[in-house]
C-alpha cells in the first residue's frame, strides 16, 4: 500500500477551526500519563490502519508519547480471527475448536514477544484481544478494546469466548449505538469512525484532474452521473442500485458509476460483479469500473465528478463512503443500516431509503430539484465537518482517556467549551 504522508494539526485548523486545536491541546495537557500504545494486527489495508497511521502523529505532536504495534500472525491464526469476525458479524456458527485453539496459541506467543508497558493500551479488535493478559497486577495502566466491527448480534459461541477477555479491560468504543453490548461488565464509549479531509481519498481537487478521470473512464460529463462506490458485495445492494437507476433513467437521461474493487480472495465478490454485469447488459448508460485497490485519487475525482451518490447498502458497518461523499457536499441517497443513520438526518443532510423504489424517487426528486440536493450537500458537509473528521475522533479518544483517568477534570471541561461527555461519548 502507497502510504500518504501523515499532516500536522496545524493543518487542520482552516477546516476545522483555531478553537477545535486549542480544545486538543488543552485536552491532551490534562492527560499526566503521557504513554499511549495502539495495537491491532496490520500496519497496512483496511480502515484501522489507515485511521492509526494518521492518528498516532497527531496524539505526539498533542505532547503524547504515542506508538503503534502489531501483533504477529500466520495464516492458521488469521484463517481464526477471519472466522471469528464473520460469526461476530452475522451470527452464523462458523468457528471450529481449532479456530479457538489457533487463537490462543497466537496470543500465547505474542504474549511472549510483545511488551506492553504503556500508561494506556488501545487494542483494536478481536485479533489482538488477548494481549489483555499481559496487563501488570495493580498497575496504573488503562487498557481499551477498540471495536471496529457490529457485535450487536453474533455468534454465541465466538462471543462468549471473547467477552472474557474483554470483560478484563477498564473499558470498550464501539463504532455506533446500536453495536453496543448489554452483557458486558465494562463501561461502553461510543466514538463513530471519521474520515481525513486532507487524505487524497477527501482533499480537494483540480478539475483537469477530475476531467481526465472521467476521460478515462469514457464517462459524459455532460450527464448527470450517478455513483455508488462499494466492494461488490451484496450486502452494498449493487443490483438493487441498477434497478432504481433503471426505474429514473426512464424519466431523466443520466449515467450510472457503480465503482469498486475486487479482491482475489473474495469469491463472493466475482459473482456479485458477473451479476452486476448481468443486470446492466446492454446498458451504455450503466458503468460497471473495477477499480483497483488504493486508487484514493481516482475515487475522490469519481465522487466529485457526480451529481448524486448512493450507498444503498442493506447492511452497514459505519459507510465511510457517506462521509466521504457528504463531505465534497454531494447529495447522498442511503440505505437506512448500520451507521448511516448517524451520518445523515433525512431530508436535511441526505435521503435514508428501504427500498429501490425509495432510491428511485428521491433520485428522481434531486435531478430535478437540484437547489434542494444543493443544500442537503451543504447540510451534509457541515455535518461531517462537526462530527466525522479525524479531529473529532482524536478529540473522542482524549476524552475517553481523561475520563478513566481523571474524575476531577470534568469542572475543567465543563468550563472548556470542549462537547460535553454527553453530547460526543457516551
Ligand atoms: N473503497 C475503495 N475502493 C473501492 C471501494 C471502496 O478505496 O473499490 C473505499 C471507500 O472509499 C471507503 C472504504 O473503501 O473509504 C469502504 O469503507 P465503507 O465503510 O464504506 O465500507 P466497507 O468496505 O468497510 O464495508
Amino acid at each position: 500500500m502507497m502510504l500518504q504522508k501523515a499532516h500536522k494539526l496545524s493543518e487542520y485548523e482552516p477546516i476545522v477551526g483555531q478553537q477545535v486545536i486549542d480544545d486538543l491541546h488543552t485536552l491532551a495537557d490534562n492527560i499526566n500519563q503521557k504513554s499511549v500504545l495502539h495495537v491491532n494486527s496490520t500496519k497496512s489495508g483496511g480502515g484501522v490502519a489507515e485511521i492509526l497511521f494518521r492518528l498516532v502523529p497527531l496524539m505526539n505532536e498533542l505532547g503524547l508519547n504515542a506508538s503503534w504495534e502489531i501483533i504477529k500472525g500466520d495464516q492458521l491464526f488469521f484463517e481464526a480471527t477471519k472466522t471469528f469476525h464473520n460469526a461476530l458479524q452475522t451470527g452464523m456458527k462458523i468457528a471450529k475448536p481449532q479456530n479457538f485453539e489457533e487463537f490462543e496459541r497466537k496470543t500465547t506467543e505474542n504474549l511472549r514477544d510483545l511488551r506492553i508497558d504503556a500508561d494506556t493500551v488501545f487494542i483494536h479488535d478481536p485479533q489482538p484481544a488477548g494481549m489483555i493478559a499481559q496487563r501488570k497486577q495493580g498497575s496504573d495502566q488503562r487498557w481499551i478494546w477498540r471495536c471496529h466491527i457490529d457485535v450487536s448480534n453474533p455468534a454465541s459461541d465466538v462471543w462468549t469466548f471473547l467477552a472474557k477477555y474483554i470483560n478484563k479491560f477498564d473499558a470498550s468504543i464501539f463504532s455506533a449505538p446500536q453495536f453496543g453490548r448489554n452483557d458486558l461488565q465494562i463501561p461502553q464509549f461510543l466514538v463513530p469512525p471519521s474520515i481525513d479531509p486532507l487524505a487524497d481519498k477527501n482533499r480537494e481537487l483540480p478539475q483537469t484532474y477530475i476531467d481526465r478521470v472521467l476521460s478515462k473512464y469514457a464517462l459524459n460529463a455532460e450527464k448527470p452521473l450517478i455513483t455508488q462506490i462499494s466492494r461488490f458485495d451484496y450486502a452494498k445492494d449493487p443490483i438493487g442500485v441498477i434497478e432504481a437507476f433503471k426505474l429514473v433513467s426512464k424519466h431523466i437521461e443520466c449515467e450510472l458509476v457503480l465503482g469498486g474493487s475486487l479482491a482475489d480472495d473474495d469469491p463472493e465478490g466475482l459473482e456479485v460483479h458477473s451479476k452486476v454485469l448481468k443486470a446492466a447488459e446492454g446498458r451504455k448508460d450503466i458503468h460497471i469500473l473495477l477499480i483497483p485497490p488504493f486508487s484514493d485519487l481516482e475515487i475522490n475525482a469519481l465522487q466529485r465528478a457526480s451529481t448524486i451518490i448512493l450507498q444503498k447498502s442493506v447492511k452497514e458497518g459505519f459507510g465511510l463512503t457517506v462521509a466521504e461523499a457528504l463531505w465534497k457536499s454531494k447529495p447522498v441517497i442511503a440505505g437506512a443500516t448500520g451507521g448511516i443513520p448517524l451520518q445523515i438526518k433525512n431530508g436535511l443532510s441526505g435521503y435514508l431509503v428501504h427500498t429501490v423504489e425509495g432510491a428511485a424517487y428521491r433520485m428522481h426528486y434531486l435531478l430535478r430539484n437540484p437547489d434542494v440536493a444543493a443544500r442537503l450537500g451543504r447540510y451534509g458537509r457541515e455535518n461531517v465537518r462537526e462530527n466525522f473528521l479525524i479531529t473529532r475522533q482524536l478529540m473522542d479518544y482524549l476524552l475517553v482517556m481523561v475520563s478513566l483517568r481523571r474524575k476531577e477534570l470534568a469542572p475543567i471541561l465543563a468550563s472548556s467549551g470542549l462537547p460535553k461527555k454527553s453530547d460526543r461519548v457516551q
